[in-house]
């Protein structure tokens, strides 16, 4: 029997196969017949150029509705999807097609020669081109194929894609992600969301990283639902196009860019089904301005790399600020002693270390058995490395992640309870609370601010307002303002960019 994740799509394919699949803001796209059909051209393509069962397929283009058709193909010819950031430039991309070994390297046009010398140097044997106007040489290829393709069977455990990791703590990691665990986490999905083939997703998020790929397409697709696709998030589009559609899923920075456009309304989003959010901390007070402007909660999940989706607030219960919800059905989390070296369970409300078994969590880092055996306990728990409790109403709430805790003196600071506090003070737009290197304390603990418009407040200012509020040895040593946080395409701030910058700040 075929388990690999398109054999499932197959079987949950809108009955109407003429109904749109992708639709571009130009009224291009694919409807489920011409997505059967263009998927097994390209896997007829993928054969020709040599890709068999168990390889990896680089790629590396602008998101385009064609990309889709690529990853479903690679899924169908047994083959292991590899999406690349498009932001990694020469050396960076050297590592991964080192360290992944691809058989094929697919990249924008423009790119090619790059891209061939690159090929070469790390002994992938073949170069093919995609652009995001239908273009390139692997277009060429898929003219004329046949309509029909025999898919290659996969067993659930075998690998469907390898997906590279934020790179937000350290080097990334490629994450070894099996057909059981993409079908298991898009059924959890539909079923949560009771996402269904009336849900038509505005999707503008890029389709290298889980959360556009594999959360917004597969989900959608295991449902036979449609997709509006944009090739990226522009705020006043995106409310231009919230009428064709009933779905959003974003990262926070979607939602603070949203706030800003005075059209977004309770009458712009009437009709709208469900807001989701995700892939870094929405802050309550983005949820709660969010529910003031629109009337709708956003709901907020939590999932990585790694696990695909753990929690998500509910949508039919309360969805609570500043909380990531419950485990999905499937799913097992447990708090434990970020200390101890065997598994101990903390009790309900203390923070930890969030851990989670299921059908979700990977097979293993790609190549690093020394890290996969670090992470992933004998018992089947991956060690997420964030740092979370859960709440009296059985609520999981993240405090931050384990590489940017805080030992201050030999107190734990999670940096999240002074973060919350911060947002809240007049002239504070965002922060960020790091530890950096202090002869006496270890690490100090230091405030990071953006400024609102109307006002900068002063480093005394900030102190004093802390104080009583927090206790002592939370309140920031100093107090920095800079213009903006650094954050990568998923919104997600870079603490260890801002450890550099001010790891001298003691010394
Ligand atoms: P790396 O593992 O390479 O350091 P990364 O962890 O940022 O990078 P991803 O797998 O893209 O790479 O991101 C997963 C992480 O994103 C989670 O471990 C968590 O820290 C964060 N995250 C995702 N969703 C949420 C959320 N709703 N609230 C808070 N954090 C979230
Ligand atoms: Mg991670």
């Amino acid at each position: 029997m075929n388990q690999s994740l398109f054999a499932e799509v197959g079987k949950h394919l809108p009955s109407d196969l003429s109904k749109p699949f992708i639709r571009t803001s130009d009224g291009g796209g694919y409807s489920y017949a011409e997505m059967l059909r263009s998927t097994s051209q390209f896997s007829h393509a993928l054969v020709e150029l040599g890709v068999q069962p168990g390889d990896r397929v680089a790629v590396q283009v602008d998101k385009s509705p064609e990309t889709v058709m690529l990853y479903l193909a690679v899924l169908r010819v047994g083959a292991v999807y590899l999406p690349l950031n498009s932001g990694y430039t020469g050396e960076e991309l050297r590592y991964f097609l080192d360290d992944a070994e691809p058989s094929l390297f697919v990249c924008a046009p423009a790119f090619e020669a790059q891209a061939r010398e690159l090929a070469q140097a790390s002994g992938v044997a073949r170069v093919a081109t995609l652009g995001d106007a239908g273009d390139g040489s692997l277009m060429d290829a898929v003219q004329g194929k046949p309509g029909r393709f025999a898919d290659v069977p996969r067993a659930s455990t075998d690998l469907a894609a390898i997906l590279y990791t934020s790179g937000t703590t350290g080097r990334s990691k490629g994450a070894m992600i099996s057909h059981g665990n993409l079908v298991s986490n898009a059924r959890a999905l539909v079923d949560y969301w009771k996402i269904s083939s009336s849900d038509w997703l505005l999707h503008a998020l890029p389709i290298f990283h889980i959360h556009g790929l594999f959360v917004a397409i597969n989900s959608l697709l295991m449902a036979g639902g449609s997709m509006l696709f944009l090739a990226k998030f522009d705020a006043a589009e995106i409310l231009r196009l919230l009428p064709q559609v009933n779905l959003l899923m974003g990262v926070p920075t979607f939602y603070t860019r949203l706030l800003d456009q005075s059209g977004l309304t309770r009458e712009a989003v009437a009709h709208m089904r469900l807001f989701i959010s995700g892939s870094a901390p929405l802050t309550a007070e983005t949820h709660r301005a969010f529910f003031e402007r629109t009337g709708m909660a956003i709901l907020e999940r939590y999932g990585m790399t790694e696990t695909g989706m753990n929690t998500s607030n509910p949508l039919d219960g309360e969805r609570i600020a500043g909380t990531v919800g419950f485990p999905l059905p499937g799913v097992e989390l447990r708090i434990t002693d970020p200390g101890a070296s065997e598994a101990t369970v903390l009790p309900q409300g203390e923070p930890g270390m969030i851990e989670v078994r299921g059908p979700n969590v990977f097979q293993g880092y790609w190549r690093m058995p020394e890290k996969t055996a670090e992470e992933l306990r004998a018992d089947g728990y991956f060690m997420t490395g964030d740092i979370g409790f859960i709440d009296d109403k059985g609520y999981v709430q993240i405090v931050g992640r384990s590489k940017d805790m805080i030992i201050s003196g030999g107190y734990n600071v999670y940096p999240k309870e002074l973060e919350q506090i911060l947002d809240t003070l007049p002239g504070v737009a965002e922060s960020a609370v790091i530890g950096v290197p202090h002869p006496d304390f270890g690490e100090g603990v230091t405030a990071v601010l953006v400024a609102t418009k109307d006002h900068t407040p002063s480093e005394a200012e900030i102190l004093a307002a802390l104080n009583g509020k927090l206790a002592r040895f939370k309140q920031p040593k100093r107090v920095m303002v800079v213009d903006a946080l650094p954050r990568n395409v998923m919104g997600k701030v870079q603490k260890n960019v801002l450890r550099e910058q001010f790891k001298s700040l003691y010394s």
